[in-house]
């Protein structure tokens, strides 16, 4: 077998345009490490679909606000590259910051150009708690496309803005691939799988059940034929407790993020809920 863990982007790009010669289709799954299942169908659906399939791992400091977990982030590369190659990934990028963004580090927009999203997508949800937060994820996952140049990236629909939002970018700015959207994973009790599920206590990954069993019940009463979005809301609050911090309970359009006040086939519903200091996000759509 080729080498599979590649950190230098001149290194990387080589291989790639060797299987590029070679006429093979690539795909990207990009990560931030800590891989967990979630991931791995993300990668599975890239082995599946490509001829090669490339994943990153970079834990992107531009996408983190100052007071929030980069440095504790959990990092666990050895175990990632075991799972890589148990379910026949061809390369991994793990690029230092350094290499990412070049020596000394000016991650600040005084020195870097940044791939910016439009307003519009980045006044609601997410963004208004993690500021520049996209602009961050904008910017890497350019940087990844402009590297490997893939044929197919990978997203979960887990992260539900940041998807909607990259396939505006790729959209608005021609670029010449395309994204693939997989499932949200869950644990058996319906926990959307997260790396930072890792962070909660035995007792607070009982309390992160609450997301799941509001947007659960949230489906229900629309499948009896509620619709109006004020009433679909009231339903959560009967489930949360002193335990949780609710962020937003938001219904959408699954496309353009606009806000809906009545649900129908085209809506999504996202939450995020702070647990013990944890922030925990989760989605699900009206169907
Ligand atoms: P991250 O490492 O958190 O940046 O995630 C990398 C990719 O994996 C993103 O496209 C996420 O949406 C996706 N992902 C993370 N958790 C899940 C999950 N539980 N189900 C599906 N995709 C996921």
């Amino acid at each position: 077998m080729e080498k599979l863990l590649e950190t230098k982007i001149t290194e990387i790009r080589k291989q790639i345009q060797e299987w590029k010669r070679q006429g093979l289709k690539v795909g990207l799954v990009p990560t931030m490490g800590a891989l967990h299942e979630g991931h791995l169908s993300l990668i599975k659906k890239s082995v599946e679909t490509c001829d090669k399939t490339v994943v990153s791992i970079f834990v992107n400091p531009t996408q983190f606000g100052p007071s929030e977990d980069l440095d504790k982030y959990p990092r666990t590369l050895e175990a990632d590259l075991k799972l890589c190659e148990e379910v026949g990934v061809d390369l991994v990028f793990a690029p230092s910051t350094a290499e990412m963004y070049g020596e000394g580090n000016m991650l600040s927009n005084d020195f870097l150009t940044y791939v910016v999203p439009p307003f519009f997508y980045v006044d609601k949800l997410c963004a208004k708690s993690r500021l520049g937060h996209f602009d961050g994820v904008c910017t890497v996952v350019a940087k990844l496309f402009n590297i490997i140049q893939p044929d197919y990236a990978f997203f979960g629909q887990k992260d539900a803005q940041q998807l909607v939002i990259i396939k505006k970018m790729v959209s608005d700015l021609n670029m010449p691939l395309e994204i693939i959207s997989c499932p949200i994973v869950r644990d058996e009790n319906g926990l959307a799988l997260s790396s930072r599920n890792k962070y909660l206590s035995p007792k607070a990954n009982e309390e992160a059940l609450v997301l799941n069993k509001i947007l659960t019940n949230i489906k229900l009463c629309y499948n009896k034929g509620v619709n109006d979005v004020r009433s679909l809301t009231e339903t959560a609050y009967g489930f949360l407790n002193e335990h949780h911090e609710l962020e937003y309970l938001e219904f959408v359009d699954k496309d353009t993020l606009e806000a809906k006040s009545v649900a129908d086939g085209n809506t999504m519903v996202l939450i995020a809920v702070k647990i013990d200091n944890v922030r925990l996000i989760d989605n699900c759509f009206m169907m």
